[in-house]
Protein backbone atom coordinates (compact mmCIF):
# COMPACT_ATOMS: atom_id res chain seq x y z
CA UNK A 1 0.00 0.00 0.00
CA UNK A 2 2.88 2.48 1.08
CA UNK A 3 5.05 1.34 -1.96
CA UNK A 4 1.87 2.19 -4.12
CA UNK A 5 1.24 5.59 -2.89
CA UNK A 6 4.85 6.39 -3.22
CA UNK A 7 4.15 5.67 -6.80
CA UNK A 8 1.39 7.61 -7.42
CA UNK A 9 3.60 10.56 -5.88
CA UNK A 10 6.33 10.01 -8.41
CA UNK A 11 4.01 9.97 -11.49
CA UNK A 12 1.97 12.71 -10.54
CA UNK A 13 5.43 14.35 -9.59
CA UNK A 14 6.59 13.82 -13.63
CA UNK A 15 3.41 15.08 -14.63
CA UNK A 16 3.70 18.10 -13.40
CA UNK A 17 6.91 18.74 -12.68
CA UNK A 18 9.81 20.42 -14.09
CA UNK A 19 11.92 18.74 -11.04
CA UNK A 20 13.90 16.63 -14.24
CA UNK A 21 15.97 19.94 -14.49
CA UNK A 22 17.51 19.56 -11.53
CA UNK A 23 20.54 18.09 -11.43
CA UNK A 24 22.59 15.48 -9.16
CA UNK A 25 26.50 14.98 -9.21
CA UNK A 26 27.06 11.50 -10.20
CA UNK A 27 28.43 11.29 -6.75
CA UNK A 28 25.45 12.22 -5.12
CA UNK A 29 24.20 8.62 -3.57
CA UNK A 30 20.57 7.41 -5.32
CA UNK A 31 19.01 6.82 -2.10
CA UNK A 32 19.60 10.47 -1.03
CA UNK A 33 18.39 11.78 -4.32
CA UNK A 34 15.14 9.27 -4.39
CA UNK A 35 14.39 10.93 -0.98
CA UNK A 36 15.31 14.68 -2.41
CA UNK A 37 12.90 13.84 -5.38
CA UNK A 38 10.01 12.46 -3.42
CA UNK A 39 10.47 15.69 -1.18
CA UNK A 40 9.66 17.90 -4.13
CA UNK A 41 7.13 16.21 -4.90
CA UNK A 42 4.98 16.25 -1.86
CA UNK A 43 5.74 20.21 -1.86
CA UNK A 44 4.59 20.36 -5.64
CA UNK A 45 1.67 18.60 -4.82
CA UNK A 46 0.12 20.86 -2.18
CA UNK A 47 -3.21 23.02 -2.83
CA UNK A 48 -4.16 25.64 -0.32
CA UNK A 49 -7.26 27.39 0.42
CA UNK A 50 -5.70 30.94 1.66
CA UNK A 51 -2.62 31.98 2.65
CA UNK A 52 -1.26 34.84 5.33
CA UNK A 53 0.24 38.54 4.15
CA UNK A 54 3.74 37.50 5.13
CA UNK A 55 3.38 34.36 2.57
CA UNK A 56 1.80 36.10 -0.35
CA UNK A 57 4.95 38.50 -0.43
CA UNK A 58 7.52 35.64 -0.20
CA UNK A 59 5.66 32.32 -2.06
CA UNK A 60 2.57 34.20 -4.00
CA UNK A 61 0.46 31.47 -2.82
CA UNK A 62 -0.51 28.16 -1.01
CA UNK A 63 0.55 25.87 -3.87
CA UNK A 64 2.63 23.21 -5.33
CA UNK A 65 3.22 25.32 -8.64
CA UNK A 66 4.20 28.11 -6.41
CA UNK A 67 6.55 25.84 -4.13
CA UNK A 68 8.19 24.30 -7.00
CA UNK A 69 8.64 27.77 -9.06
CA UNK A 70 10.57 29.02 -5.95
CA UNK A 71 12.69 26.27 -6.05
CA UNK A 72 13.21 25.54 -9.41
CA UNK A 73 14.27 29.26 -9.96
CA UNK A 74 17.10 29.27 -6.93
CA UNK A 75 18.53 25.97 -7.35
CA UNK A 76 20.18 24.45 -10.51
CA UNK A 77 21.96 21.55 -9.23
CA UNK A 78 22.37 18.86 -6.34
CA UNK A 79 25.77 17.66 -4.79
CA UNK A 80 26.47 15.97 -1.73
CA UNK A 81 29.44 17.36 0.48
CA UNK A 82 30.24 17.08 4.48
CA UNK A 83 28.51 21.19 5.16
CA UNK A 84 31.14 21.67 7.58
CA UNK A 85 30.54 18.14 9.52
CA UNK A 86 28.48 17.44 12.30
CA UNK A 87 24.81 17.41 12.52
CA UNK A 88 24.66 19.69 9.03
CA UNK A 89 21.63 18.45 6.80
CA UNK A 90 22.25 20.52 3.95
CA UNK A 91 24.04 24.04 2.97
CA UNK A 92 24.19 26.35 0.61
CA UNK A 93 28.09 27.64 -0.11
CA UNK A 94 27.20 30.93 -1.91
CA UNK A 95 30.97 31.56 -2.96
CA UNK A 96 31.11 28.38 -4.74
CA UNK A 97 28.02 28.46 -6.64
CA UNK A 98 25.02 30.39 -4.62
CA UNK A 99 22.43 28.14 -7.05
CA UNK A 100 23.68 24.67 -5.89
CA UNK A 101 22.38 23.14 -2.72
CA UNK A 102 24.66 20.27 -0.88
CA UNK A 103 23.19 17.64 0.83
CA UNK A 104 25.52 15.45 3.86
CA UNK A 105 24.34 12.06 4.74
CA UNK A 106 21.91 13.40 7.57
CA UNK A 107 19.40 14.03 4.72
CA UNK A 108 18.12 10.63 4.88
CA UNK A 109 19.73 9.90 8.84
CA UNK A 110 17.24 12.24 10.58
CA UNK A 111 14.47 10.94 11.45
CA UNK A 112 12.14 14.26 11.42
CA UNK A 113 8.59 14.62 9.22
CA UNK A 114 8.49 14.94 4.94
CA UNK A 115 7.08 18.81 5.84
CA UNK A 116 10.39 18.88 8.11
CA UNK A 117 12.99 17.95 5.58
CA UNK A 118 11.23 20.02 3.11
CA UNK A 119 11.63 23.17 5.79
CA UNK A 120 15.42 22.77 5.48
CA UNK A 121 15.44 22.69 1.77
CA UNK A 122 13.20 25.67 1.29
CA UNK A 123 15.67 27.53 3.81
CA UNK A 124 18.75 26.28 1.78
CA UNK A 125 16.75 27.98 -1.11
CA UNK A 126 16.43 31.08 -0.03
CA UNK A 127 20.31 31.35 1.00
CA UNK A 128 20.76 31.23 -2.91
CA UNK A 129 19.69 34.88 -2.96
CA UNK A 130 22.94 36.37 -3.62
CA UNK A 131 21.46 39.69 -4.73
CA UNK A 132 20.05 40.11 -0.88
CA UNK A 133 23.70 39.42 0.54
CA UNK A 134 22.35 35.26 0.79
CA UNK A 135 20.06 36.02 3.77
CA UNK A 136 22.92 35.43 6.31
CA UNK A 137 21.75 34.28 9.74
CA UNK A 138 21.88 36.44 12.93
CA UNK A 139 23.25 35.66 15.92
CA UNK A 140 20.86 33.97 18.54
CA UNK A 141 20.86 36.35 21.87
CA UNK A 142 22.82 35.32 24.41
CA UNK A 143 21.56 33.84 26.87
CA UNK A 144 19.26 32.69 24.70
CA UNK A 145 16.17 31.68 27.09
CA UNK A 146 12.12 29.84 25.87
CA UNK A 147 9.49 30.77 27.47
CA UNK A 148 9.81 28.60 30.53
CA UNK A 149 13.73 29.94 31.36
CA UNK A 150 14.75 27.08 29.61
CA UNK A 151 18.26 27.33 27.05
CA UNK A 152 17.01 27.72 23.82
CA UNK A 153 18.26 23.72 21.79
CA UNK A 154 17.66 22.89 18.11
CA UNK A 155 14.99 21.07 17.39
CA UNK A 156 17.27 18.44 15.28
CA UNK A 157 19.94 18.18 17.34
CA UNK A 158 18.96 19.52 20.55
CA UNK A 159 22.59 21.51 20.69
CA UNK A 160 22.32 24.86 22.50
CA UNK A 161 21.81 27.90 20.30
CA UNK A 162 22.85 31.06 22.52
CA UNK A 163 25.36 32.78 20.69
CA UNK A 164 25.36 30.61 17.59
CA UNK A 165 24.50 31.64 14.18
CA UNK A 166 21.36 30.42 14.12
CA UNK A 167 18.79 32.52 14.20
CA UNK A 168 17.16 35.66 12.05
CA UNK A 169 16.88 39.40 12.39
CA UNK A 170 13.99 39.26 9.87
CA UNK A 171 11.12 37.20 8.67
CA UNK A 172 12.46 37.37 5.14
CA UNK A 173 15.65 35.41 5.86
CA UNK A 174 15.88 31.59 5.50
CA UNK A 175 14.88 30.76 9.32
CA UNK A 176 11.64 33.14 8.73
CA UNK A 177 10.60 32.70 5.35
CA UNK A 178 10.72 28.63 5.61
CA UNK A 179 9.11 29.14 9.12
CA UNK A 180 5.92 31.66 7.24
CA UNK A 181 5.97 28.49 4.53
CA UNK A 182 5.40 25.67 7.23
CA UNK A 183 2.83 27.75 9.19
CA UNK A 184 1.25 28.52 6.08
CA UNK A 185 0.93 24.78 5.46
CA UNK A 186 -0.32 24.02 8.72
CA UNK A 187 -3.21 26.59 8.35
CA UNK A 188 -3.99 26.66 4.81
CA UNK A 189 -2.97 23.09 2.73
CA UNK A 190 -6.30 21.61 1.68
CA UNK A 191 -5.20 18.24 0.68
CA UNK A 192 -2.53 17.93 3.06
CA UNK A 193 -3.55 15.23 6.17
CA UNK A 194 -4.20 16.31 9.90
CA UNK A 195 -0.54 14.98 10.56
CA UNK A 196 1.01 16.66 7.96
CA UNK A 197 -0.47 20.05 8.95
CA UNK A 198 0.34 19.15 12.89
CA UNK A 199 3.91 18.36 11.97
CA UNK A 200 3.93 21.51 9.92
CA UNK A 201 2.99 23.76 12.88
CA UNK A 202 5.33 22.38 15.39
CA UNK A 203 8.38 22.78 13.39
CA UNK A 204 6.79 26.43 12.43
CA UNK A 205 6.13 27.39 16.33
CA UNK A 206 9.79 25.82 16.86
CA UNK A 207 11.75 27.87 14.17
CA UNK A 208 10.03 30.58 15.10
CA UNK A 209 11.71 31.00 17.96
CA UNK A 210 14.82 31.13 15.50
CA UNK A 211 13.53 35.40 14.98
CA UNK A 212 15.63 36.91 17.65
CA UNK A 213 14.25 40.44 17.50
CA UNK A 214 11.05 40.73 19.64
CA UNK A 215 9.07 43.14 17.23
CA UNK A 216 10.12 40.87 14.50
CA UNK A 217 8.64 37.84 16.19
CA UNK A 218 5.47 39.58 17.13
CA UNK A 219 4.74 40.74 13.51
CA UNK A 220 5.08 36.95 12.67
CA UNK A 221 2.17 35.97 15.54
CA UNK A 222 0.43 38.79 13.93
CA UNK A 223 0.64 37.55 10.75
CA UNK A 224 -0.12 34.01 11.48
CA UNK A 225 -3.69 34.96 12.81
CA UNK A 226 -4.40 35.84 9.49
ZN1 LIG B 1 20.73 28.75 6.95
Amino acid sequence: MKKQLLALLLVSATATTSFAALKFDSDVPKNIQTQMVEDLAFMAQITGSGQTPFHKELFTEVSGKAYQQFFDTRIFSVGVDACGGGAAVACVQPFFDPNKMWLTENYIKFSHPQVARSMVVYHEARHSESKNGNWMHANCPRPFLDANGKDMVSIWTGAKLEGQPACDSTYKGSYGSSTIMLKNISKYCSNCSDKVKMDADIYAMDQLNRISKPAVKQSMLADFAN
